[in-house]
């Protein structure tokens, strides 16, 4: 297995049992180049990151990128919070990361009280009991579409936990907006029907660990039997033999300050105009 990176894994800065040098340090065993650090977002109610340890944090990923080797990206798992498409981190939190990860968790709170009896607690009852009435899809797709509008989201975690939408829309104008979707490897949310559908129409994914212990970090056996089951093309994969070309800012700064200029490289091991540009 050649996955060049691994973005979405856990430490104790949530509930993850290693530390960030343990998650590189396993990472640089298994012959991965770059992981990012996404601990549970700012606002989950038990397991979230605190404001305060961020700069830590990113502390911890600078001294195990120059101790490993591996690229060690800071994250978070942000949450889409609101109908109207909002994350739990500010901006100004945003900005402090070099990969921006887009999901939901039922235990997060909304901005306001408002919000927090509208989206959250209809779609935590939902999750809870049956299956979300049409409505809410609806608007829960509209949710993440405005997300996508808003931040420059590099890709989108387990789409569908614990929350329903349209995920074949979401998907459809994540690749319009240069997004990737996630094949998550702890445990895969979309169906099948609904993979077929995103592969057919050119979606481009991004597979991850969602490790919450260093042992599983680079694990990608779900999306890999996902990916064979389903006959999903490796060109599709953009963590497959290459470094995706993410969206944010945050990613391509980070990624210019560690390779420098140095061309991106395409799957077939080909140089590649297009990413360099985007790269610089
Ligand atoms: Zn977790
Ligand atoms: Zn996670």
């Amino acid at each position: 297995m050649a996955f060049w990176g691994d973005y979405h894994t856990h430490t104790t800065y949530s509930h993850g049992t290693g530390s960030v040098l343990q998650n590189a340090e396993a990472a640089a065993e298994k012959g991965i180049k770059e992981i990012a650090i996404t601990d549970h977002g700012l606002r989950h109610w038990f397991l979230g990151i605190r404001r305060r340890q961020v700069p830590r944090m990113i502390d911890d990923c600078a001294r195990a990128s120059a101790e490993t080797g591996v690229v060690v990206l800071p994250g978070m798992e942000n949450n889409l919070c609101t109908f109207s498409g909002r994350f739990d981190a500010k901006p100004s939190d945003l900005e402090k990361l070099s990969i921006i990860q887009g999901g939901y968790h039922k235990a997060c709170a909304s901005p306001s009280l408002v919000q927090e009896f509208t989206f959250q607690l209809r779609n935590m009852f939902r999750s809870f009991v049956s299956k979300s009435p049409q409505k809410l899809i609806v608007k829960n797709t509209d949710a993440y579409l405005k997300l996508l509008d808003k931040y420059e989201v590099d890709f989108i975690g387990h789409i569908n936990r614990d929350i329903r939408a349209d995920a074949v829309e979401v998907a459809r104008y994540a690749k319009q907006k240069g997004t990737y979707i996630e094949l998550n490897s702890k445990k895969l949310t979309i169906t099948d029907k609904e993979l077929e559908i995103m592969a057919s129409d050119g979606v481009e994914f991004v597979c991850n660990s969602d490790a919450h212990s260093p042992e599983r970090v680079g694990d990608m056996a779900v999306a890999v039997a996902a990916i064979e089951r389903l006959h999903i093309p490796y060109e599709q994969i953009a963590n497959w033999e290459r470094f995706p070309s993410f969206r944010s800012h945050n990613y391509k700064r980070a990624v210019e300050s560690v390779r420098g200029q140095a061309p991106a490289v395409d799957a077939d091991g080909t140089e590649d105009d297009a990413d360099v540009d985007k790269r610089v």
